[in-house]
């Protein structure tokens, strides 16, 4: 007998994929390690099959499914994911929430977006969109991933300065458990009914339920953006720059400081002739801030540049999918022996300058073309986000350089007081790390809360905390 086949009787036809091409696509997500495993033509876990839910009480079926026979169950987005937290196992089904993309409700008057988790930000912003609204929240990969992915994996959109990240805009959600039961949290502004259980399921990366349903706060857009670009004499006195803008609380929609490294490659095409580049978005009603920036910008020594800038880097702020895809994907257009990877840190304003030396240090002695740009600041603190580039004489000393490089990166950002993921969530490749990161007690609660949700340990096994369940 198929062992599949109890599932199939409970879910409606097709929707239990064995189809090779379909299985295979969903091995993995958009792990930079991944994609060069399998570029250097290792074949990757399969899962045994791929489950297409439509509704929260199918996922439930799919759940009770899994406890009763012991198979891990990896729930998937978009596949977007960064960390590998998406990656599948040998033994596991994928739990593939692509086909639960319905909008349920737009309340106009709450500014409430209530949808089925696997939607993709695209399609959400066209839906809001023909209601004269937008969610604000646009990560480059939102044509690529889904709401219940950017709870699962605390995503930050581009524009967070201005529409917050993904927990200041989740009202509510429904969520299945481990063994099937549903737990819904009614959409509200704010609770303070207990621990907010919204927020147990930001970051939980598939591990503690899946995501089926969320309701969240959506915003008029914004009108026409006015740019301000400056020319910092450094990337630490752009940091100063911005803080001091936060703390005034000028309020941008976009706030992105580059260094040098990075601005080269961001500003290259017109004409950027070296230097830090600090570009900020004002929109409307909000655009006089844009006057005061110009200001503070000035007052702290750092130099104009032209609004082009700013308008330049908005036309291309989707790029980076098609540039990742050429370099990790099939094209391989930096040939092999080579990864490329980001890395989003965090940390107060006090010790973000430490923080920038010393993960810019850490990297620069494993990788090259290490970059780094400040793009979602806070009150106090921000997130540096840092590119670089692992060569290796061949795709395996390329793979172990790059384990390499991250423990040396993550022990200096620990080092310097910071968080080794900002908004890429921790999946295989920072659950090594989390013990730096939580502190063994802390590790051990959360340990605690993954064995009291999920006993069996079949929801994502090894993604977030190892040997949790
Ligand atoms: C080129 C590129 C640019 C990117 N830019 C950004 C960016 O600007 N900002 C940003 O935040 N991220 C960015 N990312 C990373 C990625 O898009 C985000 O992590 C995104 O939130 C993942 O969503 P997804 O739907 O693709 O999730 P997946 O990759 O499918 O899954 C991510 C994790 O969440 C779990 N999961 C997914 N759906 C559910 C669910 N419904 N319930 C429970 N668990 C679930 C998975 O098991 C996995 O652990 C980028 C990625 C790429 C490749």
């Amino acid at each position: 007998v198929d062992p599949l086949d109890p599932l199939r009787a409970i879910l409606p036809e097709g929707a239990v994929s064995t189809h090779p091409g379909e299985v295979a696509a969903r091995t993995r997500d958009w792990w930079a390690l991944a994609m060069l495993r399998e570029a250097r033509g290792e074949i990757l876990d399969r899962p045994v099959a791929v489950v297409f839910p439509q509704t929260t009480e199918e996922v439930s079926s799919v759940l009770v499914w899994a406890q009763e026979t012991g198979t891990p169950v990896v729930p998937r987005g978009g596949g977007s994911g960064v960390s590998g937290g998406a990656q599948a196992h040998r033994r596991s089904v994928v739990l593939d929430l692509s086909e639960m993309r319905d909008v349920l409700a737009i309340d106009t008057e709450s500014q409430a977006v209530e949808v089925q988790a696997g939607i993709r930000g695209d399609r959400l912003e066209a839906a809001l969109e023909e209601r004269g609204l937008t969610l604000g929240h646009y990560p480059q990969s939102l044509a690529l991933s889904s709401v219940g992915g950017w709870i699962a994996s605390g995503s930050a959109g581009q524009a967070s300065a201005g529409h917050g990240v993904i927990e200041d805009l989740v009202l509510g959600l429904a969520a299945v458990l481990a063994d099937g039961r549903i737990v819904r949290l009614r959409a509200v502004p704010r609770s303070a009914a207990g621990p907010d259980l919204r927020r147990l399921f930001v970051g939980s990366e598939g591990t503690l339920g899946v995501i089926t349903e969320a309701t969240l706060s959506a915003s008029r857009p914004p009108g026409a953006v006015r740019w301000v670009a400056a020319a910092p004499a450094g990337f630490v006195e752009g940091i100063a720059v911005v803080r001091e803008a936060m703390q005034q609380e000028l309020r941008p929609l976009v706030v992105r400081l580059y260094d040098g490294a990075d601005a080269a490659l961001t500003f290259g095409e017109i004409g950027h002739a070296g230097g830090p580049v600090l570009v900020a978005g004002f929109a409307e009603p909000r655009d006089a801030d844009a006057s005061e920036a110009r200001r503070l910008a000035a007052s702290m020594g750092a130099g104009q540049r032209s609004e082009e800038y700013g308008m330049h880097w908005w036309g291309h702020r989707f790029d980076a999918v098609d540039v990742y895809r050429r370099i990790m994907g099939r094209d391989r257009s930096l040939g092999s022996g080579v990864v490329v990877d980001t890395m989003e840190v965090a940390a107060l304003w006090g010790r973000l300058p430490e923080l920038h030396a010393a993960v810019g240090a850490a990297l620069r002695s494993q990788a090259e073309a290490v970059g780094c740009h400040l793009s979602h600041p806070y009150r106090s603190g921000a997130s540096l986000f840092f590119t670089f580039l692992v060569r290796g004489a061949d795709d395996r000393a390329a793979g172990d350089a790059y384990l390499r490089c991250w423990q040396r990166a993550a022990r200096a950002c620990h080092g310097a007081g910071g968080t080794v993921t900002h908004h890429h969530g921790v999946g295989l490749l920072k659950a090594p790390f989390m013990e730096d990161e939580l502190g063994r007690p802390g590790l051990e609660a959360l340990r605690a809360v993954k064995s009291a949700l999920d006993p069996a340990g079949i929801l994502n096994p090894g993604k977030l905390v190892r040997g949790g369940g």
